[in-house]
């Protein structure tokens, strides 16, 4: 009866780990490092291209283009697309701001990391 209870916390454990981590979910092959906590997915306002960087300030600097367009990105399961987030200012007044203009789904900030395209 007592392994019973055991493996009935560990599923629950292990479901909740799946809910809460959808890229986790989602990518077998991707594992969480300690400095993979601060990296965010930042997306170019002006190509749309997604970057993973460490998230300092809450707009960045593109690495091609040393124009600092990069936005934190919002990712739309639907769309299955990073998309660049108006800035947080506009966000907070606006709550649908982050929903997607294609499918009129919220967008979050979890998802599939985007694969560097270098
Ligand atoms: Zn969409």
């Amino acid at each position: 009866m007592r392994d019973y209870r055991v493996w009935l916390a560990i599923g629950g454990l292990l479901l909740a780990g799946r809910l809460m981590y959808p890229v986790l979910a989602g990518d077998p092959s991707y594992k969480v490092r300690e400095e993979d906590h601060q990296n965010f997915v930042f997306v170019c306002k002006d190509s749309g291209e997604a970057f993973i960087m460490r998230a300092k300030k809450e707009q960045e600097t593109n690495p091609r283009t040393g124009q600092p367009t990069l936005m934190p990105g919002l990712y739309c399961p639907q769309c299955k697309k990073w998309k660049a987030s108006p800035p947080l200012s506009i966000l907070q007044q606006n709550p649908s701001a982050s929903i997607c203009p294609t499918h009129k789904l919220p967008m979050t900030t979890e998802g599939p990391l985007p694969t560097p395209s270098s």
